[in-house]
């Protein structure tokens, strides 16, 4: 059986909600104590492999790093349903905050549109809402999609929990830039889609890239929406401050033997089979694959 299936399973330590734990350690300022998460969660400290085969059968517990527009959405959701796990992404949360027009929303509605980074007492505070809803629903593991995005986020979430698994996406630049321009959601169902095709040439030494639209729908076409904040110039601004205040998060884990890299090379369809090879991919992953 697949090493990713054999991680679909209860998590041992759900019950000692490590989440509640981590909005906790934020407001009480303790979060770069480690010393202090380890006495409180025994498990700490445990070196896991990059795919666990742990014998108390606990779930995965998966990180997505990468710059805007590389997909982190699409490969996190893919791989959510594959392995039974939630996608729980901090840009949806705060997306659903804005919509919800409470009292957050005028204020993070600013720091989106500008491409600005929302503060990691506000993140935190959306996550472990999430967490524990998850929680109190019987969900068990996560894989998470922009979080954690500074260095802060990185150390708070490694003092509560043990973080199997950091999967790093790579994209050129440029692509990136044209990913996020052609990005589009359907009003009506919520999909996600992606106008831009894309054909670029190899450039210093990284090789040419072609990945085609990701069309909508009929019906959908009349409904597309583009994000407030993937205009050029917000586009560029949030790749300057994920290299300025992410990059240190992939070295974080890179230093602890957790990460990943994984060069995309080219759209969904050669890029899906090949990160599920990288992830360990047997025939039961290929039959779950072809149903995502
Ligand atoms: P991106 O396409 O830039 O990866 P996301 O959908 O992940 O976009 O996030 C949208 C916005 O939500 C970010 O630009 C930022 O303002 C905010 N955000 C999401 N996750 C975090 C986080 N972990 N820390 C701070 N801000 C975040």
């Amino acid at each position: 059986m697949a090493a990713l299936t054999r991680l679909a399973k209860p998590s041992s330590f759900a019950s000692r909600s490590p989440i509640s734990y981590l909005s906790r350690c934020l407001y009480s300022g303790v979060a770069s104590e480690s010393s202090s998460h380890a006495a409180s969660y025994p498990h700490l400290g445990r070196k896991p492999s990059r795919v666990v085969n742990d014998p108390n059968n606990r779930s995965v517990q998966w990180v997505f790093l990468g710059s805007p527009g590389v997909g982190k959405g699409t490969y996190a959701s893919r791989l959510s349903n594959l392995l039974g796990v939630p996608h729980i992404a901090t840009g949806d949360l705060v997306r659903e905050e804005l919509a919800a027009s409470g009292p957050l929303s005028q204020q993070l509605s600013e720091i989106v549109n500008q491409g600005k980074l929302v503060s990691d007492e506000i993140i935190i505070n959306l996550l472990s809402k999430r967490l524990e809803a998850g929680e109190a629903k019987g969900e068990l593991g996560f894989i998470l999609d922009g979080f954690p995005r500074t260095m802060r986020q990185a150390e708070i979430l490694e003092g509560v929990t043990d973080i199997d698994l950091v999967l790093n996406l790579k994209l050129r630049e440029d692509v990136l830039l044209e990913k996020c321009l052609g990005r589009r959601t359907c009003g009506q169902c919520g999909g996600n889609f992606n106008v831009a095709s894309i054909n670029v040439k190899g450039l210093n030494g990284s090789p040419a890239i072609s990945m085609a639209p990701l069309l909508p729908p009929q019906h959908c076409m009349s409904k597309l929406v583009t994000r407030a904040d993937d205009t050029e110039e917000v586009i560029k601004h949030r790749i300057d401050i994920y290299n300025e205040k992410s990059r240190p998060v992939e070295e974080f884990y890179r230093s602890r033997g957790k990460l990943l890299e994984f060069d995309l090379p080219g759209g969904i369809p050669e890029s899906w089979p090949k990160l599920l090879e990288v992830l360990d991919r047997d025939d039961y992953m290929e039959q779950q694959s072809a149903a995502a």
